[in-house]
């Protein structure tokens, strides 16, 4: 498989180097060349597959023989060694509940196959890699634990000192080994500054070979796919395909689950469900695509204003813009909704959302009152203690905290203080 620019200014390249470079030299974001398409057969079958084997068949075409078979069966195992159960919240409407990996948070399937393909490819050249990544909370904790202990592959992490939570904090401070916490004394935006610096500093770059862990890497952007196999292996009525609402930021996960359906996975329909910063569902709704700065919301994992993935949405769809009309609706929910519906969601039937995860499910109870005799599900994308600060006033209630976070809230943090100035990241990375 090849994959091209959609800056359209690159050369080709195979999946090896555009997991290595994550995004094109033209800044552009790296598409198959070919969507593979899964023979009805194989859906038909899917109960009789194992989650292992519906993985494999799903990352395949996409990495050929760059790795082998043995070796991308190991990696596709690993990623996916924790549960994904489809759970019903009440008769029209279900949760994927992708919050039982490491991390708490749907990002750690990415972030698991994506650190052990550069560990793979690490290995293959004989030099060590060193992951670059600024981080305003979550994305930090999935990458630093998918990377943690893989050989060949060091971690730098930035963060803005005192403004992550403190769970989030302990998930990047407390590992050791291969990963090392920059606490930064300044914005997210500082770190990403510097982060952004490094990358184009050819006296770093001519001694480490520095990579990003970004969400745009096809490494992390492609098994996203894989759960949306996982739902409809455990979708109860195969004859009435779901509704699938994911609560969107910057558009990877619900990009990743319509290019699973263009492979031939059976979907009703797709709904990105936002907060308040709604580009998309705007642009569905007048074929105006607007972007503006993001503004602060209480499901701050989508906290976008320009979504870096939405491109490959219009890619995927030939940038026709009645066609995706046709696959995909947008809807807008505000903190007030949010709220509300964590706590009546939880009042009326027991199950508590996380902010996300209720963005997504208001999206689709007011997609469903409008197309009566359909069923969705929802992608449940963080465990609701992520956001205890947010869902326990709520709920008025204590959220008991998982054993896997529990763990590590009494280790020692260890973080290197730096300032906010490029010159002090030089210097650590030179050293
Ligand atoms: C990253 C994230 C999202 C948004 O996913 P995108 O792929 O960026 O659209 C939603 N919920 C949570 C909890 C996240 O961490």
């Amino acid at each position: 498989m090849k994959y091209y620019s959609l800056n359209k200014q690159s050369p080709a390249v195979d999946f090896k180097t555009a997991t290595i470079q994550g995004q094109a030299p033209d800044k552009g974001l790296y598409f198959p060349e070919t969507l593979p398409k899964l023979p009805k057969s194989w859906f038909e079958e899917i109960g009789t597959r194992s989650n292992e084997q519906i993985a494999f068949d799903v990352i395949k075409p996409y990495v050929g023989d760059e790795i082998p078979g043995q070796e991308l069966e190991r990696i596709v195992k690993e990623t996916i060694d924790f549960p994904i159960p489809l759970v019903k919240i009440k008769e029209d409407i279900f949760s994927l509940e992708l919050f039982h990996g490491p991390t708490l948070a749907f990002k750690d399937v990415g972030a698991r196959f994506m650190s052990r393909c550069l560990g793979y490819f690490a290995k293959e050249r004989s030099g060590k890699v060193t992951v670059l990544v600024a981080t305003s909370g979550d994305t930090g904790g999935a990458v630093a634990n998918g990377f943690y202990d893989v050989e060949g592959v060091e971690v730098v992490i930035l963060y803005p000192s005192g403004k992550v939570s403190s769970v989030q904090e302990k998930q990047l401070t407390t590992l050791g080994k291969n990963i090392h916490a920059l606490e930064v004394q300044g914005t997210f935006d500082d770190c990403q500054q510097m982060v952004k610096q490094a990358f184009t500093d050819e006296s770093v770059t001519g001694k480490r070979f520095l990579t990003s862990a970004n969400s745009i890497n096809v490494a992390r952007w492609l098994p996203q796919q894989f759960y949306y196999f996982f739902a409809y292996k455990q979708w109860a009525d195969k004859n009435h395909p779901p509704v699938i609402c994911v609560p969107s930021g910057n558009f990877g996960n619900i990009c990743a689950a319509m290019l699973a359906h263009i492979s031939g996975l059976p979907v009703q329909h797709f709904i990105a469900a936002c907060n308040a910063n709604d580009v998309v569902p705007r642009y569905l709704f007048s074929e105006q695509y607007e972007v503006r700065p993001a503004v602060a919301t209480i499901s701050n994992a989508m906290d976008v204003g320009n979504p870096s993935n939405f491109v490959r949405v219009m890619e995927l769809f030939d940038n026709n813009f009645i066609d995706l009309r046709n696959i995909l609706s947008g809807y807008t929910i505000t903190d007030e909704d949010t709220r509300k519906t964590i706590e009546s969601v939880k009042k009326e039937t027991g199950y508590l959302l996380d902010p996300h995860g209720a963005v997504a499910y208001l999206a689709l109870q007011r997609y469903l009152t409008a197309h009566s005799g359909e069923r969705g599900l929802i992608i449940e994308t963080a465990h609701p203690v992520k956001f205890y600060d947010v869902v326990e006033p709520v709920i008025r209630e204590q959220i008991a905290i998982p054993p896997s976070i529990a763990g590590i809230l009494d280790l020692p943090k260890r973080s290197t203080v730096i300032k906010a100035d490029y010159d002090e990241l030089k210097a650590y990375l030179l050293s």
